[in-house]
Order: C-alpha cells, then structure tokens, then sequence
C-alpha cells in the first residue's frame, strides 16, 4: 500500500467519532513502516490492550477500523484460522476482533466479528516474510495468489463492516 501520514490515517476511520479518531493511538514504529510489504496497516496499543486498528485502502478510498479485541480464539475448529491470511496458529495468536458497523447501524449496536491474527501480521504471512510458531497445513499456492487471496478476503471482511 502506499505510505500514509498520521492525519491521513486518522481521518480514514469510518466507524468511530472524530474526537476518538484523533486520539487513537497511532503505531509506534509509523516512520519506519515497509509500506510496499502491506495490504493493511493493523496494530494495536500495549496501553490499551481492548483495540486493534486496521487501516486499508477499499474500492479507491481509505478506510479505517476500530476493532474491539475479543478474547482469544481457544481450541477447535477453524477458530485457530485466521479468515483473512488463512494462517494457521496456536489459539493465542488468533483473536475474535469486533468492528462496529458506521453510522445508526454501529449506535444500534451492530457489528462484524471476525477471527484474526492477534498480531495483525497477516500481509507479511502472506509473504512469507513472517513465520507463524505453528507449521501450517501444505499449501500450493503461490505467494502472490496468497496475496492475493488475503486481498479478497480483506475486501469481503471491509464490506461487510462498511455496507
Ligand atoms: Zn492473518
């Protein structure tokens, strides 16, 4: 993705006020981020560990979420899959992470739930540029068509919060 500033990230959020937007933390390593590795910046604050926050470009316009950080995903199923880089880990590396949907529909309560990585990592697993603790089930896919489909399922995960 291309680099973004701090204010352009700030005003990307679409699902919390302006005055939280402004005073959301920001990554701490922001000058030093490998921008063309990314398909969404995601982090999340040590002082303020029951939010994450994703920011990606989608369909020509920035976005930005505020995600509420569940619990972890503990044992069975696809619930130690995150759904968009599809890797595979150990049930605390996998988190519940809740966005409120804009608008009236968020005041009423309505939200997207979904698991992922609880490090936010998944463009660099998607690269192979960061390995999960855990081996991962054999895959055939190329690291672009990996890219590719941490891509889709970011843009289906981004649709279902903002439409
Ligand atoms: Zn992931």
């Amino acid at each position: 993705m291309e680099p973004l500033t701090p204010e352009v990230i700030r005003s990307s959020f679409v699902n919390c006020s302006k005055g939280e937007a402004a005073r959301l933390p920001l990554p701490a390593k922001l000058p030093s981020t490998r921008w063309a590795e990314l398909d969404f910046l995601g982090w999340s604050d040590p002082g303020a560990p029951g939010a994450a926050y994703l920011v990606t470009p989608w369909r020509g316009e920035l976005r930005g979420l505020v995600l509420r950080v569940g619990n972890a995903a503990g044992r069975g199923g696809r619930k130690n899959m995150c759904t968009l880089c599809l890797t595979t880990h150990s049930s605390t590396d996998v988190t519940l992470m809740v966005a409120r949907r804009p608008g009236a529909a968020g005041r009423n309560g309505n939200t997207v739930g979904t698991y992922l990585c609880t490090d936010l990592a998944c463009s660099l697993y998607a690269r192979g540029l960061k390995r999960p603790a855990r081996a991962q089930p054999a895959e055939t896919l190329s690291e672009e068509q990996k890219v590719e489909r941490l891509l889709e399922n970011l843009d289906t995960f981004v649709r279902r919060v903002v439409t």
